[in-house]
């Protein structure tokens, strides 16, 4: 009896605070903008798929009006972490530079991407191109109605970035009042993975491309029940470049590595994992450019 009426008390205790907002709001709009500093800190939930309608209609009108979409795969990354890492990873990243622009709220991640190459390996699902850029036209669609203005696309797996760039140049086509735009730089984006190892004494080959030390210390910050530690094994390790790039497009990437791992992951370390995240989050945020509509 005890317990129901705290409940009781809670539901009403927020309604009330809910309305006072609102009255707040109402009354004095040109105070809307400290109002919306408060609701910077308050606003806990970012991620859309978890929020209600009216608490998005209300922070998108409060001057949220930018949106991080993450654009992932599912594939397989060896036998060691589970085939969403790509698109578990890249929702990290695209929440963690929601917070750091500020304002912004996450749209639900798009967990499949273009992972022909992987195909070899059980699990792993791929579109084709136009299937993801029809699916990327749709996304900002959506959002541009609801009344974003900055709409911001962060490709998390190598092989979707030609498509979101190019996707990304239509959107801005059909919707010219928008900022749209997006992390499109896959070789500064391997580049500084492979610095952020090297500052650890983590060589680049180690590190890996793929599954290796940088992906798995990753995983291993944000799903360590998901990492199956005891098949830690060192996949292709060798230098990996443009030719290794063309042979993994044309052949897949069992004729690479068996296992399905470029790198070694058996130096992965959680700690290190969240570093290299919070770099991560930090280098997108400087390539996309620094906060909007504020
Ligand atoms: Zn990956």
């Amino acid at each position: 009896m005890k317990k129901l009426a705290s409940a009781v008390l809670l539901v009403s205790l927020s309604g009330f605070a809910g309305s006072c907002r609102d009255e707040a709001a109402r009354a004095e709009p040109e105070k809307l903008g400290r109002l919306t500093e408060v609701s910077e800190k308050a606003l806990t939930a970012i991620r859309m798929e978890e929020m209600n309608w009216p608490d998005i209609k209300r922070a998108i009108e409060s001057g949220f009006t930018t949106v991080v979409v993450a654009v992932g795969s599912t594939e397989q990354h060896g036998p060691h972490l589970p085939t969403m890492t790509d698109a578990r990873i890249g929702e990290e990243i695209a929440e963690r530079v929601a917070r750091k622009l500020g304002r912004a709220l996450l749209a639900r991640t798009i967990d499949v991407g273009l992972s022909e190459h992987h195909m070899a390996f059980a699990g792993t699902i791929s579109f084709k191109a136009e299937t993801l850029l029809l699916i990327i036209r749709d996304y900002a669609a959506s959002l541009a109605r609801h009344g974003f203005t900055r709409i911001v696309f962060i490709p998390m797996h190598g092989g979707n970035f030609p498509t979101v760039r190019q996707a990304i140049e239509e959107a801005r086509k059909a919707h010219p009042d928008i900022d749209i735009t997006g992390f499109t730089d896959v070789a500064g984006l391997l580049d500084l993975l492979a610095r952020n190892s090297a500052d650890y004494g983590v060589s680049v080959e180690v590190a890996g491309a793929h599954a290796g030390e940088s992906e798995t210390s990753m995983m291993m910050a944000l799903e360590g029940r998901l990492v199956a530690v005891d098949r830690f094994a060192p996949g292709y390790i060798g230098p990996f470049g443009e030719a290794g790039l063309k042979l993994m497009m044309e052949k897949g990437m069992s004729a690479i590595s068996a296992n399905g791992i470029l790198g070694d992951p058996r130096t992965a370390s959680a700690k290190r994992g969240e570093a290299y995240l919070e770099r991560l989050a930090d280098f997108v945020v400087s390539m996309i450019g620094p906060k909007t509509g504020s």
